[in-house]
């Protein structure tokens, strides 16, 4: 008997219809002699909807009761879906994520999951029922709600079979598996059989939005066994593993594009020790996010210092980052968020020198200019304008030759 936990994204739980869909799917799995551990996100949109209702009252709520509002969500799905379980008659119990044990720091809307106490679970396994889990969510020590950050219920999902120790871990969602990018800017991308966990985590770290990037690092660091694919057509997926297949002589397996970018620039600071850790270290404790950092050749003892925040901390990093500048004699800080990070992957590049510079050749070939660049051994990323992003992609994808990835 396998072990095997199941995560259903918003749109595979969408209306009536997809949800008894899913049952049926469970169901099928069920009968085939496995134990089920199912975790649901929110109804499609129910959480962008959750949050346009809080900025109408509040335009700036506390995260606190943010995760009060948007816990909801979760707990509509797992209700329904054991509604339509009870209905076909399997045997099922539903729980939130604070009632299963699921506990995390107290990082309010980006928290991360430190525990997780099996027993509740493994109690109704062994009852031999089906268990719902809601995604997203979990409580702190001190019994406060959290959430995990959008699309966090992957990471449930993935946090669930490492503690539960599952045979196999499937992410059902509206598309049928991992591409080469996002089929909507190049319909000619492919379907991936096959990606490693490190190529999966720079791609969702770097904006493609299939996985959450917390789940691939856990998955990683578990060996979970992990997959995705439709809910809506039944074809294997996109299997996320430790190696790629050797034979296969690939440098670039994927690109991903992200718009939430903003930059923020600071200049005329003096070139000496302590500057950047004051800068990064305000920004730190307010739980910003800071992903690309230039540094200008530093002239008469003087540096610049530019880089890029989420578009949604923009506000905030100013605000800190003016009161710093202040302290530090900036003599300017700029701001930008007309941009977006467009990136190449793959686990190839390690071994295979001249990889960036065909990147920088074919934005060049397109007039794309670069605004920063950002390397790892499996990467590529640049800043761009926004509004050439999908140039951009397209012309990667041709010139990276990945609509040939799978022949
Ligand atoms: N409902 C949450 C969101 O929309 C979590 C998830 O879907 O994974 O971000
Ligand atoms: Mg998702």
């Amino acid at each position: 008997m396998a072990l095997i936990v199941q995560k259903y994204g918003g749109s595979s739980v969408g209306n009536v219809e997809r949800i008894k869909r899913v049952a049926k799917n469970i169901s099928n799995t069920r009968s085939q002699g496995n134990q089920m551990v199912v975790v649901v996100s929110a109804v499609a949109d129910t959480t962008d909807e959750l949050i346009s209702l809080a900025k109408q009252i509040n335009p700036k709520p506390s995260s606190r009761e943010m995760d009060m509002l948007l816990a909801t969500g979760e707990q509509v799905s797992i209700a329904l879906l054991a509604m339509a379980l009870e209905a076909i008659n399997v045997p099922v119990i539903s729980f939130t994520g604070p009632q299963v044990g699921i506990i995390t720091d107290n990082v309010h809307t980006k928290a991360r999951i430190k525990q997780i106490n099996t027993e509740k679970i493994e109690g109704e396994l062994a009852k031999d029922k089906v268990v719902i889990v809601a995604g997203f969510q979990g409580k702190t020590i001190d019994d406060e709600i959290t959430t995990l950050g959008r699309g966090g219920s992957d990471t449930t999902a993935v946090a669930l079979a490492a503690a539960l120790k599952a045979d196999l871990c499937e992410i059902y969602t509206d598309v049928e598996g991992v591409f080469t990018t996002d089929p909507r800017i190049v319909p000619k991308a492919s379907k991936l059989d096959r990606i490693t966990y490190d190529e999966m985590l720079e791609l969702a770290t770097l904006g493609a939005k299939v996985l959450h990037p917390r789940s691939v690092e856990l998955a990683k660091l578990y060996d979970v066994k992990l997959c995705v694919r439709s809910s809506f057509v039944n074809k294997e997926g996109t299997f996320v593993v430790k190696n790629q297949l050797i034979e296969k002589d690939l440098v670039v397996t994927g690109l991903a594009y992200d718009l939430n970018v903003a930059k923020i620039g600071v200049f005329d600071v003096p070139d000496e020790p302590g500057i950047a850790s004051k800068i990064f270290d305000g920004l730190a404790v307010a739980n910003i996010n800071v992903d690309m950092i230039v540094q200008s050749a530093m002239r008469n003892n003087i540096n610049d210092i530019a880089f890029t925040v989420p578009k949604d901390d923009l506000d905030k990093a100013l605000q800190i980052v003016e009161e710093i500048g202040k302290e530090i004699g900036a003599s300017e800080i700029t701001h930008a968020d007309d941009l977006a990070k467009v990136s190449i992957v793959g686990a190839g590049m390690i071994s295979s020198p001249g990889v960036a510079a065909k990147m920088f050749h074919i934005l060049a070939e397109n007039n794309i200019n670069i605004e920063m660049i950002s390397t790892s051994e499996i990467k590529v990323s640049c800043i761009i304008k926004s509004n050439e992003v999908e140039k951009a992609i397209q012309a990667l994808h041709d010139g990276f030759e990945l609509d040939k990835i799978n022949s």
